[in-house]
């Protein structure tokens, strides 16, 4: 090894003494003395490896050590699961957490979890009660609905709800509608896992009433009714109502089962988009079950929400998978604020859910010439436009619904849009982004006007101003 090398291996002080130095005894009061020890030495031995490979040649500083040594503590306490900055325009996107909270339910939720609750206490009566009761009045009220029963997510009500009505027995559903969800949910599945058996009816892109009359036996437990969420079958198609299949039911003795997936108690319509039932509009068609998620389009919490008839829920209280699948209080507190404004008819403003995608074309682009000027583009080395796009709802909901949106496309001078998108995804608060033809295309849609000033800083440091 060269002289060199030595030198600045023989420079490294050791670890007692440089736990000694201010800065570092200051983070030592605030964590541990193990934990800014081990980042110490996780430290000089890369610093160590560094000058072996001749990557560092640099004297030793004790300014630019504690640096290093704060950064790495600091990174510690961000952890793993991290805020991002959804800039990709899909309003429910799966992968960055779906339904975003509004401060406000986030501080409705903070207040009832820092603090004992009611959760199974009935303060009239001084007696034990139950956690479903805080939203059971508010979903029967909102859907129309005899009883309500939340459980931890979709699949987790699709599978008790089955459990509870067709083990043993047979499930009647249309070849159409065996759905798969992303993350290895499939209807033949579940129905399998609950004990039931499947009994599948007509063809991939038709099936009439008449299939389901015929598929009907001594065996047969319910008829069911899957929303295709995330795919279309176009072309030459049919499919049999909610309402006719919940008559065929009912004239054979059979209760009607539908999962809708997402859970609409506002018509989507309004805003452009095609219309999709609505949860009490399932039930006023006679389903006798109905499963939804909390954290899809009806903009809450992760959730699983089984609403109708008294009888069937009755029987799903008592089955022993509802202890399994039971929800947490924080799950209740976000759900009942959710519902509340529903029932306040203040939905709109304060679900993000649903404001990202009641905004208007003429807004997005709107505030894409807000962020334009927060960005300051004069001497950014990137050339900065204002782009159409498409945005979509995403989270398995209206799949071919489009979203038209307006975008900053940011096409950098010295470096490629994917290393952007790159640094952008790798900065301190992660920005996701799409690259489409040569640019990097930030949405206007589901970025918040609170995020423009961290959307800007991030960007120009990436772009390396
Ligand atoms: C999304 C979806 C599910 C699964 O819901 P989770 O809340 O993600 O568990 C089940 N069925 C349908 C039709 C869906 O769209």
């Amino acid at each position: 090894m060269d002289e060199e090398r030595q030198q600045l291996l023989r420079q490294l002080p050791d670890v007692d003494h440089l736990l000694q130095r201010p800065v570092l005894l200051t983070w030592q009061e605030r964590k541990s003395r193990q934990a800014v020890r081990d980042a110490v030495r996780n430290v000089l031995d890369e610093r160590r490896q560094a000058i072996l490979a001749g990557q560092w040649d640099q004297p030793f500083s004790g300014d630019d050590f504690d640096r290093a040594v704060v950064s790495r503590l600091q990174a510690e306490e961000t952890g793993h699961l991290r805020r991002v900055i959804n800039a990709t325009g899909t309003v429910l996107h799966t992968n960055l957490g779906r339904a975003v909270f509004s401060p406000d339910l986030a501080r409705h939720i903070a207040n009832l979890v820092c603090h004992y609750s009611n959760l199974e206490y009935d303060l009239a009566s001084g007696k034990r009660g139950s956690r479903y009761d805080h939203v059971r009045e508010l979903l029967c009220e909102l859907t129309g609905a005899e009883d309500a029963i939340v459980v931890n997510n979709n699949a987790a009500a699709v599978l008790l709800t089955l459990s509870s009505m067709a083990a043993g027995r047979e499930v009647v559903v249309s070849r159409g509608e065996l759905v798969e969800i992303g993350g290895s949910f499939r209807i033949p599945d579940v129905i399998e896992q609950s004990g039931g058996r499947i009994c599948e009816v007509g063809t991939t892109n038709k099936t009439h009433l008449s299939d389901y009359e015929r598929a009907i036996g001594e065996d047969t437990a319910a008829l069911m009714k899957v929303h295709t969420s995330n795919y279309r079958i176009i072309g030459f198609t049919e499919s049999v109502s909610a309402s006719d299949l919940a008559r065929l039911a009912h004239d054979h003795g059979l209760p009607c089962i539908n999962d809708v997936g997402s859970g609409l108690f506002v018509d989507l319509a309004a805003w452009g988009l095609p219309h999709e039932p609505t949860v009490r509009e399932v039930l006023d068609a006679g389903c006798d079950v109905v499963t939804f998620s909390g954290d899809k389009l009806l903009g809450g919490p992760q959730a699983g929400i089984i609403v109708g008839k008294a009888a069937y829920l009755d029987a799903m209280k008592h089955h022993p998978l509802l202890r399994a699948l039971r929800v947490d209080k924080m799950t209740l507190a976000g759900l009942q604020g959710t519902l509340q404004t529903y029932r306040d008819g203040t939905a709109v403003c304060q679900i993000p859910t649903l404001y990202c995608l009641a905004q208007t074309k003429k807004e997005t682009r709107e505030r894409a010439e807000r962020l334009l000027q927060a960005l300051h583009t004069d001497d950014l080395p990137a050339c900065v436009s204002l782009r159409r796009v498409d945005d979509c709802v995403g989270g398995g909901a209206c799949p071919d619904a489009v979203l038209p949106g307006w975008a900053l496309a940011i096409d950098p001078y010295d470096l490629s849009a994917e290393k952007l998108e790159q640094r952008l995804r790798q900065a301190d608060i992660p920005i996701i982004a799409r690259v489409q033809h040569c640019a990097v295309v930030l949405s206007l849609r589901t970025i918040g006007d609170d995020e423009f000033p961290d959307v800007a800083r991030i960007v120009r440091e990436a772009l390396g101003v």
